[in-house]
């Protein structure tokens, strides 16, 4: 939670800052509440989110219930990890092997995730892990990414440049199964200027892998890039349609005061946010859980 709080500060200082002002000095009135409203907009809570939130809070202060700056300051606190909570925030490693696609748009921190994810899944967890390079487009998309498996310690599975995409998915999956792996994370193409032809190779890589196993991919993440807004969650929308996103992975929370997303995302898209980046090293990957985001972000 240090670490989370820590990384979290740039989003904290600048809504803190407004919540204090508003919510312990002076009195409550219209003001309070159109600042407050502005101070979630601009961490990028969104608009829909922040206006269920404020109401709720104003109805709640003006029943008598909440009396004081820290009452009123904790209270909204709960109420936005309360939005952000899907219920079904893990990612499913119950399967064996669990299959997990990757997708995303190039930039947002896909390849970095994985190397994170997969170092998780071996340090933390013991579990043997193969990744899959099914980003056969760009030959330096693949030896980054057979850097971060070794940094990771786990086997990258490519095909030769300009491969099938699902080829590639078809023998990494064929690999994790002969070596007895736990989990087969997959990459995917990420290039959004061929918008069509990305959701069809996408589409095609899910097909590839249903055959092969039929309740594979079991869970499909998609990394959003938290410096970019809302642009960030039409996106989510975009991939949510196209290929079923079944959790997001929400990268570079450290570098914005914009964290408020993550929220925006839960709440008005409701697919959960399953993990988030808060970092550059192998370590910055951690679950997404509401009650300590929502907290890192206001105390
Ligand atoms: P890809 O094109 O989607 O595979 O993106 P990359 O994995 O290459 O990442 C793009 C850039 O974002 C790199 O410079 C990464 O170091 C950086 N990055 C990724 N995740 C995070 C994060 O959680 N925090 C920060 N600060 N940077 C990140």
């Amino acid at each position: 939670f240090k670490r989370l709080r820590e990384n979290m500060k740039k989003t904290r200082e600048a809504l803190t800052a407004e919540v204090q002002a508003t919510l312990f000095e002076g009195d409550l009135d219209e003001e309070t509440w159109e600042r407050l409203e502005e101070a979630l907009i601009y961490a990028d809570v969104g608009a829909a989110t922040t206006a269920q939130v404020v109401e709720e809070l104003e109805r709640e202060a003006e029943d008598g219930n909440l009396v004081g700056g820290e009452a009123l300051s904790n209270r909204l606190a709960e109420l936005l990890a309360q939005l952000a909570r899907t219920g079904d925030d893990k990612i499913d490693l119950r399967p064996d092997p669990t299959v997990i696609l990757v997708v995303g748009v190039n930039g947002t921190g896909k390849t970095t995730t994985i190397g994170k994810l997969a170092w998780h899944l071996r340090n933390t967890l013991q579990l043997q892990v193969v990744v899959g390079a099914a980003d056969t487009f760009r030959a330096a998309a693949v030896e980054q990414l057979e850097r971060w498996g070794e940094r990771a310690g786990v086997d990258v599975v490519k095909g030769p440049e300009g491969s099938d995409p699902g080829a590639v998915a078809f023998d990494a999956i064929a690999r994790g199964r002969e070596r007895g792996a736990d989990v087969i994370i997959i990459d995917t193409a990420g290039r959004l200027h061929t918008q069509t032809n990305l959701m069809d190779e996408l589409t095609k890589v899910r097909r590839v892998i249903s055959k092969q196993m039929p309740d594979a991919p079991h869970e499909t993440l998609m990394t959003v890039d938290a410096t970019t807004g809302q642009n960030g969650v039409r996106q989510a929308k975009l991939f949510g349609e196209a290929v079923g996103v079944t959790g997001i992975i929400l990268t570079k929370l450290d570098g914005t005061a914009k964290g408020g997303i993550a929220l925006a995302i839960a709440n008005e898209l409701n697919i959960p946010v399953k993990l988030i980046g808060i970092g550059e090293q192998l370590e910055d990957l951690r679950p997404f859980d509401p009650d300590d985001f929502a907290k890192a972000l206001l105390t």
